[in-house]
């Protein structure tokens, strides 16, 4: 449970040297860059893995609850940076365990993330259960509060119910607004995210659907 989940008591008393080593300026003894990408409950990592070279400018995060989860995506970061050592591929990738329904503003300043992606997050079919889904009122404006201003939230999934659940909840909330369909068609991100992970590889094995909604950060309303 929870209990054995370890927080930082604020994202300043995180030891990011830990999971991104390539970006600790020894010289001045800080992180050269912070995590800016964050993939919400990661799975297997498929994602991480193919958004790095796209983004090797960003540090990207998986954060999954699952301990051997975790541990295997932990692994597979590290096997691709020894394969790469000569590259430094990879380096900006990394994985997290915790649960991001909670504790999110302990990890991540104030409009630090530019972009928060929901792949296919479990569904918690049943209607007493869905408070459990990672989308709702209260933790949409925690992920108002870690996203910058026309920050992006992506969301997949291939249960229609779950996304019309993330569609309406987003659409209802002041701080976010739908992206077209067209901006979803020109974005690299959605791209890779309808084909990246491992569930989404499973859906398209299983010739199922794919509903995507993204969502911009809208400016905070100035209040007179
Ligand atoms: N995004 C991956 C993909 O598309 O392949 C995994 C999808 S899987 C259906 C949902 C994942 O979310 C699981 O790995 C689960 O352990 C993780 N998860 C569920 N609740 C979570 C939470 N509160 N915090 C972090 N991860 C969570």
């Amino acid at each position: 449970s929870d209990h054995q989940l370890e927080y930082p008591l604020s994202p300043d008393d995180m030891d990011w040297q830990k999971l991104y080593p390539a970006f600790y300026d020894k010289a001045t003894n800080k992180m050269s860059k912070e995590v800016t990408i964050a993939d919400i409950g990661c799975g297997f990592g498929g994602l991480l893995i193919d958004l790095s070279p796209e983004f090797s400018d960003n540090l990207i995060l998986g954060m999954e609850i699952r301990v051997q989860v975790t541990n295997y995506v932990e692994d597979r970061i590290i096997a691709l940076r020894t394969n790469n050592a000569d590259t430094n591929d990879y380096q900006n990738i990394s994985v997290l365990r915790g649960n991001s329904m909670k504790f999110l503003p302990n990890f991540f300043h104030k409009a630090q993330l530019e972009k928060m992606f929901f792949c296919f997050p479990d569904p918690h079919f049943k209607q007493r259960k869905h408070k459990a889904r990672i989308i709702t009122n209260t933790l949409l404006s925690e992920y108002a509060y870690v996203l910058k201003e026309g920050g992006i939230v992506y969301t997949i999934t291939d249960v229609l119910d779950l996304h019309q659940w993330m569609a309406k909840h987003l659409e209802e909330h002041p701080l976010f607004e739908r992206l077209s369909p067209e901006w979803e068609s020109s974005d690299k991100c959605v791209q890779i995210m309808r084909n990246a992970t491992e569930e989404g590889k499973k859906v398209e094995r299983n010739k199922g659907d794919k509903y995507v909604a993204c969502f911009v950060r809208l400016p905070n309303p100035i209040i007179i």
